[in-house]
């Protein structure tokens, strides 16, 4: 169920009644997953410059027959008081999955932005494990020398599932291939250390998180 918020044009300062969505589930309206994939679900235009705007407020992606949620809470955009609600939620959602059997093989993830989210439901949509794609990037960033690069995964593409990873540089966004190889040798060394697995509950597993890992 929609809620709203009044949200402020970052360009006019005008303010506008907007929709948020304190959480969404894409099987019971399935139509919401395309307006997170492309980001529509967090955007609002403001009628008055026509400045398109993000929308703030914290967001539960739910996908029950995949198994995955994700906890979008906008970095910085909410109070000390909204927070602690989320986290206080976000604990009781962790504490009743893990006592019910029949939630076993859930990903539950944090994310600080829309961009973060719609990259954690693109991996889970192309099958793949976002822990295992996060070391993927961490070994082609050393491999081509693009220490700084904030890699998105983008898509699987050709007869060989290469792993396309998007990045902005200069203004533009750029596109690497790394092979699925990569990935197959990343899961591999993932089975034989677990340790490097989140905790349980809803891990924030980004480029940071990795690296903290691999130290
Ligand atoms: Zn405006």
């Amino acid at each position: 169920m929609p809620d709203s918020m009044d949200a402020r044009c970052l360009k006019c300062g005008s303010t506008q009644q907007v929709k948020t969505y304190e959480s969404i589930n894409i099987s019971k309206d399935p139509s919401l997953k395309e307006k997170v994939l492309d980001g529509s679900l967090f955007t609002w235009t403001c009628p008055h410059c026509g400045t398109v705007n993000l929308v703030t407020a914290p967001t539960l992606y739910h996908d029950p027959e995949g198994r995955l949620m994700v906890w979008l809470m906008p970095q910085g955009a909410l109070t000390g008081a909204q927070a602690e609600a989320v986290e206080k939620s976000m604990e009781a959602v962790s504490l009743s999955m893990r006592n019910d059997p029949s939630m076993d093989g859930y990903t539950l993830r944090r994310v600080d932005s829309v961009g973060e989210l719609i990259e954690k439901v693109n991996i889970h949509e192309a099958g793949l494990d976002d822990v295992a794609i996060e070391m993927c990037k961490y070994v082609t960033r050393i491999e081509m020398n693009l220490s700084e690069a904030a890699f998105k995964f983008y898509r699987l593409e050709g007869p060989d599932n290469d792993i396309i990873f998007t990045y902005p540089k200069d203004g533009k966004m750029m596109g690497v291939k790394t092979g699925f190889k990569v990935y197959g040798d990343c899961c591999g060394i993932l089975s034989r250390n677990p340790a490097v697995r989140p905790a349980p509950g809803f891990a924030r597993v980004d480029a940071q998180w990795l690296s903290e890992r691999m130290a």
